[in-house]
């Protein structure tokens, strides 16, 4: 029998009454002949009050014990939603992930999966399971330790399920509707994509468009699972939601299918810096040490041997990128006369695989952003990208008017 996986987020199991309506989701699919897998998160707000209390208990807390913990707010879901499905006589049984078992590294916070076997679940479908709640987030170590997936993880298992078992699309359901051409909240002309391919929501998602856990599109892409988004919270329409797809099954392409904006960003700014070999290594190799994602990179041009080196990182990382870098300073593995923070910075991007074929995106957006008065601050572009670092407080005012000159409200 053909298997489907449905995932159920927080906000779509937060309550009793919210479990009974994505049940009768998952019933329509049993009707519909399918088997079903459900992979069920946390109710909402449950995983935070675990994590705190493991804060409160331990600042310095043993990882096996805090994943044991966190771990938990899955088991209630995956129990109660076994128990509704039974009251609606689908036979159904909730999975733990030690009892599947889905077998992880052991890297305690932010494990990898390493294993599904379908033999334990697959049994039990044909001895008349019709569906196998399992609880997301969460694994079993080599060492036979509970371990999770990191927050937000169980997208990444209910993606994971799919390609285990072959799955003909895995449904995430969730409390907006699918994936948009911006954020809704910033231009009511953001519209609802049909299809985005892997590439251009890996793109979006890392930008802040937060639908998905960033690891769980990079395993659908991989293992080419058929991902829809859409919300638990709107009527049934088999047509619902976003599909994320491989770009071979997208027909037509805008040149641009979305614009992302993320606020939380800073620029940062060695001045004067020795234009030397190895420089960008005992730039970079200390931020890298010091945790630092460092996003754009420029050099600029270099005069008698020295340059400026400007970097972007998230605005929350500033005081380790400064730290980081004033340590090489000190051990003179590099040398700069000041270090300029601008934590006053958004970046906004342009994003669509149809730039691959279409020239003139980046000439546009900056004609675009100039007749707003935008001063752009850095550019950085690849193949399916062109993003710019923009003062913050015209965020809106640059995302709605590239939305405007890229006509991407229209399909
Ligand atoms: N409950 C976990 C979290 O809040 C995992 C998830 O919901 O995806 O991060
Ligand atoms: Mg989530």
């Amino acid at each position: 029998m053909p298997v489907l996986v449905m995932k159920f987020g927080g906000t779509s199991v937060a309550t009793l009454d919210r479990i009974k309506r994505a049940a009768k989701r998952v019933s329509r699919e049993v009707a519909n002949g399918n088997d079903v897998i459900v992979v069920v998160s946390a109710m909402s707000g449950e995983t935070n009050k675990l994590v705190g209390y493991v804060n409160e208990t331990s600042p310095m807390f043993d990882a096996r014990e805090y994943d044991a913990i966190v771990s938990s707010g899955e088991n209630v879901t995956a129990g109660l939603m076994a128990l509704t499905l039974q009251e609606m006589d689908i036979p159904a049984r909730s999975w733990q992930g030690w009892q599947v078992p889905l077998k992880t590294s052991s890297a305690h916070g932010a494990a990898r999966i390493d294993d599904i076997p379908t033999t334990n679940i697959n049994d039990k479908f044909g001895e008349g399971m019709k569906v196998a709640v399992v609880a997301g987030f969460q694994g079993l170590s080599n060492e036979g330790r509970i371990t999770t997936l990191g927050r937000g993880g169980s997208d990444t298992t209910a993606v994971a399920f799919a390609a285990a078992f072959d799955a003909i699309r895995c449904d995430i359901y969730t409390d907006v509707d699918g994936v948009y051409t911006t954020d809704p909240r910033i231009t009511d002309k953001a519209r609802k994509l049909e299809k985005v391919s892997f590439e251009e929501m890996l793109e979006l998602a890392s930008l802040g468009a937060k639908v998905l856990q960033t690891r769980s599109v990079e395993l659908a892409m991989r293992f080419k699972v058929k991902l829809r988004v859409l919300s638990s919270f709107e009527e049934y329409d088999p047509n619902a939601g976003t599909l994320i797809c491989a770009e071979e099954d997208i027909v037509e392409n805008n040149a641009v299918s979305g614009v992302a904006a993320s606020r939380d960003e800073a620029k940062m700014t060695l001045v004067s810096v020795a234009d030397r070999p190895g420089i960008a290594a005992a730039i970079f190799g200390p931020l890298a040490e010091g945790g630092v994602n460092v996003d754009m990179i420029i050099q600029n041009i270099s005069e008698e041997g020295r340059t400026d080196m400007t970097f972007s990182c998230p605005v929350d990382q500033v005081a380790r990128a400064e730290a980081a870098l004033a340590a090489a300073k000190e051990r003179g593995d590099v040398n700069f006369e000041a270090l300029v923070s601008d934590k006053n910075v958004a970046k906004i991007s342009l994003v669509g695989i149809g730039m691959r074929s279409q020239s003139g995106v980046a000439a546009k957006m900056f004609k675009t952003l100039s007749d707003e008065g935008i001063n752009i601050k850095v550019i950085a572009t690849s193949e399916i990208k062109v993003s710019v670092l923009v003062d913050r407080k015209y965020t809106e005012l640059a995302v709605q008017a590239l939305h405007d000159a890229f006509e991407l409200e229209k399909a």
